[in-house]
């Protein structure tokens, strides 16, 4: 990384600006971190520019043409590149309007004003350009979040994890929460939360996004033999990632 202190920069793209809060609530390490970067682009916090980021943390996903002028001029001046929260990494919640016809959306959304937004189908950053990293959750996982920031501080390569969020959930030994009767994804879900919900009494919303390679159609199956229709296990598959689990979907990669 170029200079003493590496040059970090943060951007939001379309998202909720929840994984931008999700950063200050790690006050302790927070302070120390800041310690060892210059922060140089944080729209949120500061009103600085630079031209060159050892590291840009990317959050929302790409749903605009101007997002799309904006990655690529970013991906041009920056070093790594890191994707944060499931906006970034799959296009998230948004991707949700990608199963509507892209006109009805802007017109429920904007009404008349509709021809004044223009809107492109809700994808990943990884669709335009390419990502170095990426950090899962809606929001991110913050501990997850720390380990990529400070491995990449330190020259090093981070540990992604991709095995299932049951996998945690047995470590902590919890009951499964589908033989309680409740619903969950934690079967197909990336680990990489410490399978907090599970873990608290709720089930997993599969918010991190599938492992690699998942097997949809197993999971339904799965989820059917837990009391779910086809279609209701699809819906809930589909809420954070519609785009990784709908194949049908086609947005121009
Ligand atoms: S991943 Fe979730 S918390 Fe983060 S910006 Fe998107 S909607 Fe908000
Ligand atoms: S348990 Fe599931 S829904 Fe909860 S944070 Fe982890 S991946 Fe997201």
């Amino acid at each position: 990384m170029s200079g003493q202190k590496p040059k970090v920069a943060f951007f939001d793209f379309t998202g909720c600006e929840g994984c931008q809060l999700n950063k200050l609530n790690f006050e302790n390490e927070l302070l120390d971190l800041l310690e060892l970067v210059d922060i140089v682009e944080f729209r949120e916090a500061m009103d600085g520019k630079a031209d060159y980021y050892d590291i840009a943390f990317i959050e929302g996903g790409i749903s605009t043409p101007q997002c799309i002028e904006r990655i690529h001029d970013i991906r041009r001046r920056c070093g790594v590149m890191v994707a944060l929260g499931q906006c970034a990494v799959s296009g998230g919640i948004n991707a949700m309007k990608n199963l509507h016809p892209s006109e009805w959306v802007q017109e429920a959304v904007y009404g008349e004003d509709k021809y004044l937004f223009p809107s492109i189908p809700a994808q990943p950053v990884s669709a335009i350009v390419n990502v170095d990293y990426e950090v899962r959750g809606c929001p991110m996982s913050a501990p997850e979040y720390l380990h990529v920031f400070k491995s990449l501080i330190l020259g090093r390569k981070p540990e992604i994890k991709d095995y299932a969020v049951c996998v945690e959930c047995k470590l902590k030994e919890n009951e499964c929460v589908l033989d309680k009767g409740m619903f969950c994804l934690g079967p197909i879900t990336r680990a990489g939360c410490e399978a907090i919900c599970p873990s608290n009494g709720q089930y997993c919303t599969g918010c991190r996004g599938p492992v690699s390679n998942i097997n949809r159609d197993g999971a339904v199956d799965m989820l059917k033999k837990h009391g779910y229709s086809t279609e209701e296990a699809l819906k809930r598959m589909k809420m954070f990632n519609t785009n990784e689990i709908d194949k049908e979907i086609k947005w121009g990669r």
